[in-house]
């Protein structure tokens, strides 16, 4: 049986395709900014293989790792570090799998091998947690990455499941796939038999299905405030993706440098592609075979929750979805008509047309009393404001506002 949650939307879901597989891009070079706290430790000319150290975060961060081997160029601020694929893909030696079995490691020296290998966990922020949360869901309905991800790396998924069971200190785990999906479900079970301490769950397919807290309400019929991260009340929840990547890079010695994002031209035709982070969304548009010398338009992050962008944006960790459009679509807000269906559709219970008028006039007090902060930025507001209001940049001012009073306060 599936539950749901209040609110969301039902949206049209790509097809996952299991039978057309992902397509690696090799692009002519990477791109990455070396964020603030971090130290390059690579000079211009180095000559750097694939999972390379090329910065080192100061503060616990995952380094700064390349996805390609080639050749190193610097520029300063920001400092980006560029490397000019030599095509090769030479694996980096320093990426190589634990010595010793996992077994033999307690949490923290698997946490730290994790940043090495550009990778960072949630906190364990309770000591007796009552079940692994594993995120199978596709973050817009313009992605179909999660799918792919899935059937592409059904062993990497459940062996990173089995991992994070000991790093989390946790007896069982449940893979929660929306229903469209139930073919990912279907992979996973043909691997996992019956019993045992990783079961599959069908949850509802509206949107935002994969948001934590919606993800558990789904799942045990439960409410949690949304202010409060499902971790500390015994729920830790990790994407499906981070579950291949930690059986990647502890088991065999493959650093997190790469991920499949879904380019789609609206909701009619998608490809699924493995691309290293820093990857000019540029070369993705060629690959995906849009005519040269035409224009276009590009959301990243899916229809949803993206932000518009050109074709010289880099891809991050973040960008699971890429939506391309021939001419960029432009809409003049109107006035409220007061129909009610932001508040219909928010899944946490906001106000978001009051939330943000007030936010217009800077009335804090008052949106504050109406509980921004618990704003979940899944922009469903948004999606069905007839007005074309962007009520979630109002909503979402306001929470910021309000949790960097509230730090200020402690
Ligand atoms: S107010 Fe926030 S949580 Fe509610 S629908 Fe809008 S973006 Fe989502
Ligand atoms: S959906 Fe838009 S028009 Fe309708 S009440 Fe909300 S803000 Fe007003």
């Amino acid at each position: 049986m599936s539950n749901t949650f209040i609110g969301g939307i039902r949206l049209p879901y790509m097809n996952p395709a299991p039978d057309i597989p992902s397509e690696p891009i090799s692009p002519a070079q990477i791109r990455l900014t070396v964020p603030e706290g971090f130290r390059l430790v690579v000079g211009a000319g180095a000559q750097v293989s694939v999972g390379e150290t090329l910065a080192v975060s100061e503060n616990g961060l995952p380094d700064l790792l390349s996805g390609i081997s080639g050749t190193v160029t610097l520029s300063d601020s920001p400092a980006v570090v560029t490397v000019l694929n030599d095509g090769r893909n030479t694996p980096s030696a320093a990426c190589a799998p634990l010595e010793k079995g996992i077994d033999l490691y307690d949490g923290e020296e698997l946490r730290e091998a994790l940043l090495k290998r550009g990778l960072a966990l949630p906190p364990a922020e309770n000591k007796s947690p009552l079940c692994l949360i594993v995120d199978c869901c596709e973050h817009d309905s313009f992605s179909s990455a999660a799918a792919r991800l899935i059937f592409e790396k059904t062993e990497a998924v459940l062996g990173g499941i089995r991992i994070l069971l000991k790093l989390f200190g946790v007896g069982k785990a449940i893979c929660a796939v929306p229903k469209p999906m139930y073919e990912c479900a279907n992979a996973l079970c043909a691997q996992l038999g019956s019993g045992g301490m990783i079961r599959t769950k069908l949850v509802s397919g509206k949107y935002p299905q994969h948001e934590p807290h919606m993800l558990i309400s789904a799942l045990f019929n439960i409410e949690l405030n949304p202010a409060v991260t499902p971790g500390r009340v015994g729920y830790p929840t990790v994407t499906a993706e981070t579950c291949a990547a930690v059986y990647e890079a502890l088991a065999l010695g493959i650093p997190y440098t790469t991920a499949y994002i879904t380019v789609s031209e609206q909701t009619l035709v998608s490809k699924n592609y493995y691309v290293p982070f820093g990857t000019a969304l540029s070369e993705l548009v060629s690959a995906f075979g849009w005519p040269e010398g035409e224009e276009y338009g590009l959301r990243v992050g899916g229809g949803m929750t993206g932000r518009s962008a050109d074709g010289s944006f880099r891809t991050a960790p973040d960008t699971f979805a890429v939506v391309l459009t021939a001419e960029k679509k432009k809409s003049v807000p109107r006035a409220c008509i007061s129909c009610g269906r932001c508040r219909a559709v928010c899944p946490v219970r906001l106000l978001p047309s009051l939330i943000a008028e007030y936010a217009a006039e800077e009335n804090h007090r008052l949106a504050g009393a109406l509980h921004a902060e618990t704003c979940i930025g899944c922009g469903c507001c948004n999606a069905v404001c007839p007005a074309g209001i962007d009520l979630k940049a109002g909503v979402w001012s306001e929470k910021l506002r309000l949790l960097e009073e509230g730090a200020s306060h402690e």
